[in-house]
């Protein structure tokens, strides 16, 4: 399974999965379908599948489009989002497996951002594919979601669930917000130097208008501050002992900031 990154709107990244014995292809979070689209034509394949993580514009924008052109497509999604993504077929909930081509994905329940959002998570194999893991919105590089419609203990369990995956999972984030997170990261935990160093890494990718997604979830264990609440410096920055009061005071700061 190769994964092409596709650029959408302002900031979004679209995923195609695409799978060449077969010449199939999927789509996470297809913002919009015309990037969609072209890439189909260049690789010559079929689009079978949408997987979504939530219900929000930015990432179901496509739909519609996109099963009009194949109309034999399954629109995957979170049980809890029915009625809110356009043309969904599937309701998926935490365990649930779905495959694609040769792969196939788990799906973990990640509310936080929505009360709905689902991540899907292909496990690496045999073959030596590395684990790959779609978190819209949830977490970021650098950063995670905004807390719409769930609460900050829903979310720092949703995380925890995403953190403990293995370390080489590579993460492919919807939005490239990624050197405006670590700006702000600095200001919480601005003694880690994996962190200082990583600021730098992306401040040289972003000038040269590189793209920082995927990123590696050992990095964001390391310099992700909403994946390290019970670190001192983080609890420091926050004023708190408690792991959940420091995840959302800290992301109380990200909201303001
Ligand atoms: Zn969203
Ligand atoms: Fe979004």
């Amino acid at each position: 399974m190769r994964v092409f990154r596709l650029e959408a709107l302002s900031d979004n990244y679209i995923f195609l999965l695409h799978n060449s014995q077969e010449n199939i292809a999927a789509v996470v979070d297809p913002a919009e379908a015309e990037p969609v689209f072209s890439k189909l034509v260049e690789l010559n394949a079929e689009l079978v599948a949408i997987f979504n993580t939530h219900h929000h514009h930015d990432h179901v924008g496509g739909n519609q489009q996109l099963m009009q052109r194949f109309p034999t497509l399954t629109v995957y999604g979170g049980a809890e989002d029915k009625g809110r993504i356009p043309g969904q077929r599937v309701f998926l909930q935490q365990g649930d497996r779905v495959s694609f081509g040769d792969r196939i994905a788990e799906v973990i329940f990640v509310p936080g951002h929505t009360r709905a959002h689902i991540a899907y998570y292909f496990p690496p194999n045999t073959a030596g594919e590395p684990g790959e893991l779609f978190c819209g919105d949830t977490l970021f590089a650098g950063g995670c979601g905004r807390l719409f419609e769930g609460t900050p203990t829903q979310m720092v369990s949703s995380l925890e669930k995403l953190r403990s995956l293995p370390d080489n999972t590579r993460v492919w984030c919807a939005h490239e917000y990624t050197l405006k997170n670590l700006q702000f990261a600095l200001t919480v935990d601005g003694e880690n130097t994996d962190l200082q160093q990583r600021y730098e890494e992306v401040k040289t990718f972003r000038t040269q208008g590189k793209p920082t997604v995927p990123s590696l979830l050992g990095v964001e264990k390391h310099t992700n501050p909403f994946l390290r609440w019970e670190q001192p410096s983080l609890q420091a920055a926050a004023k708190s002992h408690d792991a959940v009061q420091t995840f959302a005071r800290i992301r109380g700061m990200k909201d303001r900031f």
